[in-house]
C-alpha cells in the first residue's frame, strides 16, 4: 500500500498542488475546488498540507446514512455520488477538515487520484511524497529522530511537531476570518 507522506519543512506554501488537484478534477485552476488545503503563516514561515488522511477507522465513511463512502483498491475512501443525498454527515465528522463541497452541495475530497497522487507529481519541494507504507514510516522514524516536521498520511501516525504548526496556521486563519469575516485561502 502508498500513501501520502508530507515533509512540512519542505512546503513553501506556493499552492501549486492546489491548483493542480483542483485542474485534475474539474478541469479549472480553482483553489476552492481542491482537496488539498496549504494553510499558511508567513510570519513564522509555516505552511501545513490538510488533507484526507485515508483514515484506517474512517468517521466519513461510519457515519454516511447511505453507505455512499467506501475504499478502493488503492486505501482512498471515494465517494459514489450516485448514492450520495448531500446531507453532508461526512464533512461534519471528519476530524481533519478534509470533505469540502461543490457549489451543488455535492462532497468532495481527496481520491487519490486512482493511485497516481496530483499534489505529489507536481510538487517542486518533496514537500508530499506518495511512498510505500513501509517506508514511508521508516522515514518518519529517522524524520522524528532529527527533529523534522513529518506527517505520515496513512491514518497511522503525524509527528507533534507539524500538528502544533498546522494549529498555529489555523489559529492565524481564524484571526483573518475575524478581521475581514471572511476565509480567503
Ligand atoms: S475524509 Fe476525514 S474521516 Fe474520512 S478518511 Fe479522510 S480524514 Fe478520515
Ligand atoms: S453528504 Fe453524501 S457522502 Fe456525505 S454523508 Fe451525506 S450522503 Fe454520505
Amino acid at each position: 500500500m502508498f500513501v501520502l507522506a508530507v515533509i512540512y519543512e519542505n512546503c513553501t506554501g506556493c499552492h501549486l498542488c492546489e491548483l493542480a488537484c483542483s485542474f485534475k478534477h474539474h478541469g479549472v485552476f480553482d483553489l476552492s475546488l481542491s482537496r488539498i488545503t496549504i494553510l499558511t503563516k508567513p510570519e513564522v514561515q509555516t505552511s501545513v498540507q490538510v488533507y484526507c488522511l485515508q483514515c484506517q477507522d474512517a468517521a466519513c465513511e461510519r457515519v454516511c446514512p447511505v453507505d455512499a463512502i467506501s475504499r478502493d483498491k488503492n486505501g482512498a475512501y471515494i465517494i459514489n455520488y450516485d448514492r450520495c443525498i448531500g446531507c453532508r454527515e461526512c464533512a461534519y465528522a471528519c476530524p481533519f477538515g478534509a470533505i469540502s463541497f461543490e457549489v451543488e452541495a455535492r462532497p468532495i475530497k481527496c481520491d487519490l487520484c486512482e493511485g497516481e497522487p496530483e499534489c505529489a507529481a507536481v510538487c517542486p519541494h518533496d514537500a508530499i511524497v506518495y511512498m510505500e507504507e513501509k517506508k514511508a514510516a521508516r522515514e518518519l522514524k529517522k524524520a522524528k529522530a532529527a527533529g523534522v516536521a513529518y506527517g505520515l498520511y496513512g491514518g497511522k501516525e503525524t509527528s507533534e511537531h507539524p500538528r502544533k504548526k498546522a494549529e498555529e496556521a489555523v489559529e492565524y486563519l481564524l484571526e483573518l476570518v475575524e478581521k475581514s469575516g471572511e476565509l480567503d485561502i
